[in-house]
């Protein structure tokens, strides 16, 4: 692992005309992410531009970036010479243009995902790491950045939100650390939080009040689900963006073991998100539907309707339940 640092730290210091990039539909570990390299790069003086197929959320375009993130290929203002692709478990989850692009240009992969294939030229993909924000902190080091300012609050984004605010099993002593550093650093944690948390719509706590009025419990109550109805965004003037985060509350009911959200991509298709509390790894879940994540929260994409998505998935974890009762 050593030696892949060293050698992205070279690439970053020789090279130069980079592009940053994350998977589509993007979290906050894939936005601070992108947004933290950016700030390592142009603080090395290098020419940098950032890419997402979907841009960046709402909630996160508060975040400050040292480029502009484009949304189309068309649209850059150079040819890069090296592409860096962080958080994305696979090429395609960087978006099908990207996933194009990459094939003539010299790519690096940064991931903590769990069975990344190696789908880069040089591929950093170690799932020990909280958040790829926290592989990223530890690149700095290497490079003599320190984490201020706007690179070490994209930082503490990345790992805050890979973490549940530093609540999940992932959190270890050095992502706690590097966490500390930041403060030290001179991070505002005052002012990061009114703006990263104090800005739901009405109309977001309205939706979340009408989808917590519509959770389901099966299993024997091991497993809590609730769908998100295209209807119910059009009811409440709301977008999907609005129900980011939802599925880690499920994961509160008192005996729950695995959570689920599906979100409605279409007649015949739809997005699960799966959330667990330890034993029962939702990876092994996601990838039997071709999805992918880490042990305890993954998704997917399954092509049929929500209903028959639920039993689906539901049948799955029956199966793992009874397997691994104890434990789980
Ligand atoms: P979320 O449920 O928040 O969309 O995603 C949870 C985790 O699962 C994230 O780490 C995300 O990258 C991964 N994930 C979500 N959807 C997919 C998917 O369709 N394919 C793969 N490979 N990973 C996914
Ligand atoms: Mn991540």
């Amino acid at each position: 692992m050593q030696n892949v640092i060293a050698q992205i730290a070279q690439i970053l210091k020789e090279e130069d005309d980079f592009l940053v990039t994350a998977h589509e539909n993007p979290d906050g570990d894939a936005i601070g992410s992108m947004s933290a390299l950016a700030w390592m790069l142009s603080r090395l003086g290098k020419n940098v531009i950032a890419y997402n197929e979907s841009g960046v959320p709402r909630y996160l375009s508060w975040l400050p970036f040292p480029c502009e993130v484009y949304t189309d290929l068309g649209d850059l203002p150079f040819t890069p010479r090296r592409i860096i692709v962080l958080d994305s478990g696979s090429a395609e989850r960087t978006g099908e243009a990207m996933q194009r692009y990459l094939h003539g240009v010299a790519s690096i992969c940064i991931d903590h995902h769990l069975r990344t294939p190696d789908y880069a030229d040089i591929n950093w993909i170690d799932p020990e790491f909280s958040a790829v924000g926290e592989m990223l902190a530890v690149l700095a080091d290497r490079l003599a950045v320190m984490l201020t300012g706007p690179l070490g609050e994209a930082i503490y984004l990345a790992i805050a939100s890979d973490t549940g605010n530093f609540t999940y099993g992932n959190t270890s002593p050095r992502t706690l650390e590097i966490a500390a550093e930041v403060l030290r650093r001179g991070l505002d944690l005052e002012s990061f939080t009114a703006r990263s948390e104090a800005n739901w719509s009405l109309n977001r706590v309205h939706l979340w009040g009408r989808l917590f009025d519509n959770v389901h419990l099966a299993l024997d109550g091991q497993v809590a689900y609730m769908t998100l109805p295209e209807s119910l965004f059009n009811e409440t003037g709301t977008t999907m963006e609005d129900a980011e985060g939802i599925v880690n509350f499920l994961r509160r009911i008192y005996g729950v073991k695995v959570a689920m959200t599906l979100r409605d991509l279409g007649p015949e298709r739809c997005k699960i998100s799966l959330r667990t509390h330890g034993a029962l790894n939702v990876q092994e879940v996601a990838a039997t539907f071709g999805g992918g994540g880490h042990r305890n929260a993954a998704g997917a994409t399954l092509n049929m309707p929500m209903q028959q998505a639920v039993e689906a998935v539901i049948s799955i974890l029956a199966d793992k339940l009874g397997l691994d009762g104890k434990q789980a």
